[in-house]
């Protein structure tokens, strides 16, 4: 803000708003001109807004246009602008001028009321944008505090899930305990038979794998959501999710004739994601089981509450499948099979698909069997 014709004690307080805009300048000059003239004949007090350094100044006053100029003292506020502002103050100046004597007449010789400064504009502006910091601050921490819940609540997810793979191994401890023998003597004799034990030690071998994928998968999820994919979870209602989705895609089931069946249960929970990012999951594997699978193919979409605290969502198809040796490699970024590549795309969806699931510390994965078709599940956390 700055003072064209500073005068705080002056009774006729006066405020500019101008833009910078090029086709503003000569506009804003005659008015500087005209309210320079206007001063030297009746001293008064002018302060100019820029409005794109001071917005919030703009929207307490409501503005609408630029320039506009506003008498702030003596009241009643009034508002100046268009393009016949120039005629409009000369019009008012003289009223302007008359009611800033009498004001002036009234403080003189009446009580003391302190005058109001156009400076207090100022500090009001200030004010009004401390408080809109104060707002995006509080928004900014009930989304931190989100995510903390989110975090805290994904903890108690991953040490539940993590129990299983582990009692599982320390049941196969017992059984190998309780079937050999280990007396003074040194020799161990085992009361399993040798088939019985190395199935024992397979599965045991199976479950500590499966901790260490778990591990992994929380350590790189944790990764991913924090580097490089932001995610706003919020309870989200899954079937309607998918029906949504299903809507949007319908353009593109019709043209191949294809039927969608779906089966997801009315009392599915909450589950706590991303709704936006859940919904690209969803049309991403909707959009390849539609491209992918021939003419009145058949896809299905199910969701089950697989754990107390996953629900898994399956989007199968009645396709070419995917040959085992590449299951994996499709989440790869840009990785397409050959037989694919005179159909559109950039292999990019999987990828996404993989990354928006970890960042909800879920998994996805692929069964298939060639010619017969593909099943894209994965897993989000229920909502508590
Ligand atoms: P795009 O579809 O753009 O090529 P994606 O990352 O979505 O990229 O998929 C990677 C590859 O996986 C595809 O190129 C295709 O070969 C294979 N694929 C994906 N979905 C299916 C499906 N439902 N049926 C058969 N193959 C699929």
């Amino acid at each position: 803000m700055s003072t064209l014709s500073g005068n705080p004690e002056a009774s006729l307080q006066l405020l500019l708003f101008i833009d910078r805009r090029p086709r503003s300048d000569e506009k804003i000059r005659q008015i500087c001109d005209a309210l320079r003239r206007l001063n030297e004949e009746y001293p008064f007090d002018l302060q100019v807004v820029d409005v794109s350094e001071q917005p919030q100044l703009a929207e307490h006053f409501k503005l609408v246009a630029t320039p506009t100029l506003i008498k702030i003292y003596p009241e009643p506020r009034q508002t100046l602008a268009g393009s016949n502002l120039l005629a409009q103050l000369e019009a008012w100046w003289s009223r302007w001028r008359q009611s800033a004597e009498d004001d002036h007449r009234v403080r003189q010789f009446g009580q003391s009321v302190p005058l109001p400064k156009t400076s207090s504009v100022h500090q009001h502006s200030e004010i009004l944008k401390l408080s809109d910091e104060i707002f995006r601050l509080q928004q900014e921490s009930e989304e931190l505090q989100a995510q903390l819940r989110f975090k805290e609540r994904l903890i108690a997810m991953l040490a539940h899930d993590l129990r299983n793979p582990l009692t599982a191994v320390s049941i196969a401890l017992e059984t190998l305990e309780l079937g050999i023998n280990l007396g003074d003597s040194p020799s161990i004799t085992s009361k399993l038979t040798p088939d019985m034990l190395s199935q024992v030690l397979k599965h045991a071998r199976t479950q500590t794998k499966a901790i260490d994928r778990m591990i992994t998968d929380i350590l790189q999820a944790a990764h991913t959501s924090g580097s490089q994919l932001q995610i706003q979870p919020q309870r989200v209602e899954l079937g309607k999710l998918c029906y949504d989705v299903l809507e949007r895609m319908t353009s593109l089931l019709e043209p191949k004739h294809q039927q969608v069946k779906t089966d997801i249960p009315s009392d599915l929970p909450l589950v706590f994601a991303d709704p936006e990012r859940v919904g690209q999951v969803l049309a991403n594997l909707l959009d390849n089981a539609i491209k992918y699978t021939p003419d009145g193919g058949m896809i299905e979409i199910t969701a089950l509450h697989r754990t107390t605290q996953k629900i898994q969502v399956s989007v199968c198809d009645n396709g070419p499948g995917i040959p085992e040796e590449n299951r994996n490699r499709i989440f790869e970024d840009r990785y397409r099979l050959e037989r694919d590549e005179s159909k559109e795309g950039y292999g990019i969806g999987l990828a996404l698909c993989q990354r928006i699931v970890k960042a909800h510390y879920g998994q996805i994965w692929v069964d298939s069997e060639p010619e017969q078709g593909s099943c894209f599940h994965f897993t989000l956390p229920v909502f508590r």
